[in-house]
């Protein structure tokens, strides 16, 4: 049997053997930014998967962009000017996606958890608030009374299905996000209408999902269980967001998603949809998927040796920069992301090294036992797929070891 491989990592060339960004070559741009490790995020790359998802999706489905994922300012500028909208998950946020100058209503606002501030500053900025909770909503009304502000509300609904094969499950069964489903007619009529405008719904299953089948009967389950609640409403529903879920490979073996047969379910529900709940905007909302493959890790080797018959190669890099490579951001048997030697993509020869960061832990690994080419002090290293839940997601200050840079080419 062979063993399973990374899917190829086509989107970024080489030329002459060295990674290209941007026309330049990875040794350029390293001088630019002026040290290692840094994130290089390609902004070419991320309009292109935008533009893939247009072509094949319908024209009506809204694309938002959920900035958890990568919320560099920059990065979120870019992304507001080729979606549809933006998707926040604390304040902080909200103001990096407010400061793009996209109108408020076209940013949604969602998480457990929402003080009484975040409300306050997300009603009165007029954005649309994603209600995790009964209480959240009391205390929505309250504040929207307080400031003669009406806040813009949509539902979080936990469904009553789960988003099957999903690398992050988060619906379906008890689950600390949104309202259970069984929960949402009677708070509908509870709302008072004077006071919040009731919008819809936010329906998220699930995410990192390569299976076209199991997308499809998500998707196709949270439009009837929209359907199913907007009955007897009598506010109309002016906007439903269906959740993203769409993944991109990482690990040996998982190749990219196909988007044929979701687009082809996509057009018929929406056609549905259009008959159903005729003044609904359907949303969906995707981080990893837009800018995921759109980023590398760079880091830089610093010591290379031996023990006991493996090769150890050390890089100024590591989990404290970019968690979800190491493998302790939710996988449970720890996978190589794909890696490269950024400044030698033409080897004829490959050696099996491991490559390690510089933490006083076990768990700072970048690759374990991957047949890359021969290296030497000073060689480039990239973790390919790094452009989400990189930055963002991993502990930074963890040893109080430099901070790495961010750059968008
Ligand atoms: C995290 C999150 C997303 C984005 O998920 P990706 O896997 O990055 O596409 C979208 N919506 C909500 C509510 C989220 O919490």
């Amino acid at each position: 049997m062979n063993k399973p491989k990374h899917a190829p990592m086509t989107q970024f060339s080489s030329h002459e053997g060295e990674l290209v960004s941007g026309g330049q070559p990875i040794s350029r741009i390293a001088a630019r930014v002026g040290s290692t490790p840094f994130y290089l995020y390609d902004r070419s790359i991320m309009t292109r998967k935008v533009a893939e998802l247009r072509r094949y999706f319908p024209d009506s489905l809204h694309l938002h962009y959920a900035i958890k994922a990568n919320s560099m300012p920059a990065v979120v500028n870019h992304m507001a000017a080729i979606t549809d909208g933006l998707d926040v998950a604390s304040v902080a946020e909200m103001h990096v996606a407010l400061d793009t100058g996209i109108p408020a209503e076209l940013i949604s606002f969602a998480g457990p958890g929402k003080t009484r501030e975040e409300l306050r500053s997300a009603i009165a900025a007029g954005v649309i608030i994603n209600v995790e909770s009964p209480l959240e909503l009391d205390r929505i009304i309250h504040i929207s009374e307080a400031l003669s502000i009406k806040a813009l509300v949509a539902l979080r609904v936990n469904p009553d299905f789960e988003l099957k094969s999903s690398g992050m499950r988060m619906g379906g069964g008890a689950k600390p996000f949104g309202i259970d489903a069984e929960q949402i007619p009677a708070l509908i009529k509870s709302i008072p209408s004077n006071l919040v405008t009731f919008k819809g719904f936010h329906i998220f299953s699930g995410s990192q999902n390569l299976k076209p089948e199991s997308i499809i009967e998500a998707q196709t389950k949270t439009l009837e269980l929209a359907y199913r609640l907007a009955e007897g409403v009598e506010n109309d529903i002016t906007w439903l967001n269906i959740g993203g879920g769409l993944g991109i490979p990482y690990f040996p073996g998982e190749q990219p998603l196909e988007l044929e047969t979701i687009a082809t379910n996509l057009e018929q529900q929406l056609a549905i949809c259009k008959n159903k709940l005729p003044n609904a905007q359907v949303v969906m909302e995707l981080g990893r998927y837009l800018v995921g493959e759109a980023g590398l890790y760079i880091a830089e080797v610093t010591d290379i040796k031996e023990s006991r018959g493996e090769t150890f190669v050390i890089t100024n890099g590591g989990l404290h920069h970019h968690l979800s490579a190491s493998g302790n951001f939710g996988q449970v048997i720890r996978k190589n992301y794909p890696v490269c030697v950024a400044n030698k993509m033409e080897a004829d020869t490959l050696h099996k090294v491991s490559v390690v960061g510089p933490l006083c832990t076990p768990l700072d690994i970048i690759a374990d036992k991957l047949e890359l080419a021969p290296l030497e002090i000073g060689d480039l290293i990239a973790v390919y797929q790094s452009g989400a839940y990189g930055f963002t997601a991993s502990p930074r200050d963890f040893l109080s070891q430099p901070q790495p840079k961010q750059i968008l080419i």
